[in-house]
Parts: C-alpha cells; structure tokens; sequence
C-alpha cells in the first residue's frame, strides 16, 4: 500500500533495525521500546488491522508466531515475554499495518492501561 509506514519498511524503502526477515514477514525493533527487548513482526503483505484477517491471508498470521516462537529462542527468552496486537482506536493501534509487539526482559503489569 502505496502510504503505508510498514510497507515502505517492508520493501526496504525505509531503513529498520532489522531482527529477523523472509519472503512473508519481516521483524525489526521498535522505535520506541516499552522494554528492554521490544520488536514488531509483521506481514509483508497489507493486512490493515486484526479485523483485516480473513481465511484468504491468515497462513501469514500462523507464520509470525512460528516466526516468534523462533526469536524467542534465538534470543533466549526463556523467562516470559508477551505478544500484543492492538486493533483499531480503542485498541490503541496507531499504525494501520497489522503488527505484534514482542515485549520481554521485564516483568510485565496485567491488565495493560
Ligand atoms: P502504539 O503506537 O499505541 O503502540 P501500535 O500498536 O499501532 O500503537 O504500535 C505501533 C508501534 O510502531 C509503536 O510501538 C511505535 O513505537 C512503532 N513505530 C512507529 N514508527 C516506527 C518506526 N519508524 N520504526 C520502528 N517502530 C516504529
């Protein structure tokens, strides 16, 4: 989508700080981290929001939790993280490209404000 921030990163035409990227996701950090470990995985493809996923574009949303249980790994989170994606303007969703924040390395409150 031609005026969307996530697609410019995700065809490179924007820099990130990337952490992990194939032919269907990418993961970069968060520009602004809410914890000491704090990236964002998201489709290549345009989804706008959750309320976006349908049976024709969900094999994508399988994959970044495969994508993050990986990560996870990777950078040994073995103590705990969280995954959260916000939808729509009560949600707390400011960028309109579908998006999870991976948070870790801190004990994390419930419920989130
Ligand atoms: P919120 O901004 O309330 O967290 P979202 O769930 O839509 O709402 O999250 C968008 C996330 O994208 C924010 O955490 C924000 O810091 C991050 N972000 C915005 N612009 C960039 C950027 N250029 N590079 C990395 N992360 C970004």
């Amino acid at each position: 989508m031609q005026d969307c921030l996530f697609c410019k990163m995700a065809a490179g035409d924007i820099p990130v700080s990337k952490v992990y990227e194939d032919d269907t996701v990418l993961a970069f950090h968060d520009i602004d981290p809410q914890a000491p470990v704090h990236f964002l995985v998201i489709p290549k493809t345009h989804i706008a929001s959750p309320g976006g996923i349908t049976p024709e574009n969900s094999a994508v949303v399988a994959h970044i939790f495969e994508v993050i249980a990986r990560l996870a790994e990777d950078l040994e989170l073995g103590n705990g993280y969280r995954v959260v994606t916000n939808c729509g303007r009560d949600g707390g969703q400011s960028v309109p490209h579908l998006h999870f924040h991976v948070l870790a390395k801190r004990s994390l409150a419930w419920p989130p404000g």
